[in-house]
């Protein structure tokens, strides 16, 4: 920590939140300029679609998306047709505040009409998405994917994921979207900051139980009900590669503004969380990328009304530690001179 300013320079630069360093020149960021713009909601949408158009069958792990307000008359009209052409299609679709996270602002409708299309929605874009109804489930309960991938560098592409990631949980047993249970945020959303609030909340000191687990634990339960964990993997790290593939054009540009070539300034490296869900049949399906995932390793704990504690989390310090120690020793400037 500088707080009275570097007069140093470092090998390393480690950032909470965002890429700020014009006046570094040299060394390494952990952040790339202009990441934190593009995996924002809507950017992300509109870099994953331009690659759907191109390559749809290549692109099919995003759910189909609309931008709003300004898609909202393309997303009704696609919307009616889809429903004219095949009146069994009974969807349902998921609203997200764009730039929101932890689940802010999330609502499911049936219907588009029941867009919240007044003020709010004008002054906060949003994406609307095709919702999956059909999750695989685990106890029950619906659970999303957390996994940490270093981007090693732009230019080559270099990519490493980790193999580890964390499986968060639902607190409520799971049932396809209806009008009744479209409110119930216990059921549908897997957003940790959301669930923690539920009285089922299991804090778990075990990897394999509890409504934070390993993704590891998981496969493990995968596999020994036979199912093709290889398959699985090797899906999950095409949606990864392809998903970055998308968002490097952009990134690009930033990089070259940022950090022009043949200028002295520092190489990037950054890690981001991704966000899958796992459908019924396996497929894993991108929800989000995060520019700056949580890497604490410990809990809130409400020891009596109102008074909390900070306890460690050793599902979260098995998996975490292992991304930071990992990303280290692959940014190593010493590996690097070697
Ligand atoms: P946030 O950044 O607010 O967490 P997400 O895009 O991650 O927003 O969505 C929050 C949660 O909503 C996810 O963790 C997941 O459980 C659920 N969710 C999001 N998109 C979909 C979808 N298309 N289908 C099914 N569930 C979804």
């Amino acid at each position: 920590q500088f707080p009275f300013g570097r007069r140093l320079p470092c090998d390393i630069y480690w950032h909470g939140v965002s890429f700020h360093d014009n006046d570094i020149f040299s060394g390494q960021v952990n952040k790339f300029p202009g990441m934190t713009e593009m995996v924002r909601k809507i950017t992300l949408s509109r870099a994953v679609r331009t690659m759907q158009d191109l390559f749809p069958l290549e692109y099919n792990f995003y759910p189909r998306s609309w931008i709003l307000p300004e898609e909202f008359p393309l997303f009704v009209d696609e919307v009616r047709v889809m429903k004219d052409s095949d009146p069994s299609w009974k969807p349902t679709f998921i609203v997200k505040p764009d730039g929101g996270c932890q689940g802010d602002g999330i609502y499911l409708i049936k219907d588009p009409s029941d867009i919240r299309l007044t003020g709010s929605i004008q002054s906060r874009p949003a994406v609307v998405q095709e919702y999956i109804c059909k999750p695989l489930l685990v106890d029950k309960l619906k659970f999303d994917i957390r996994l940490y991938v270093l981007l090693k560098s732009l230019e080559p592409l270099e990519i490493y994921i980790a193999k580890d990631g964390l499986s968060r949980f639902c607190t409520e047993p799971y049932q396809e979207p209806t009008l009744k249970n479209l409110h119930q945020v216990f059921m549908h959303l897997t957003n940790y900051s959301l669930n923690i609030h539920s009285g089922n909340f299991i804090h778990s000191d075990n990897a394999n139980t509890g409504s934070k687990r390993t993704f590891s634990s998981i496969l493990c339960r995968l596999s020994s009900r036979g199912a093709d964990v290889k398959k699985l993997w090797s899906d999950i790290i095409s949606l990864v590669i392809k998903t970055i593939i998308a968002l490097t054009p952009e990134l690009k540009v930033y990089y070259q503004s940022d950090i022009p070539a043949g200028k002295p300034g520092p190489t990037c490296f950054q890690i981001l969380g991704f966000d899958i869900l796992l459908m019924k049949n396996l497929k894993p399906m991108l929800l989000e990328v995060n520019a700056n995932p949580s890497m604490r390793i410990e809990h809130e704990q409400e020891l009596s009304p109102g008074v909390f504690e900070n306890v460690p989390s050793p599902v979260d310090e098995e998996v975490k530690v292992a991304v930071i120690r990992d990303t280290l020793r692959l940014v190593d400037p010493q590996k690097k001179k070697r």
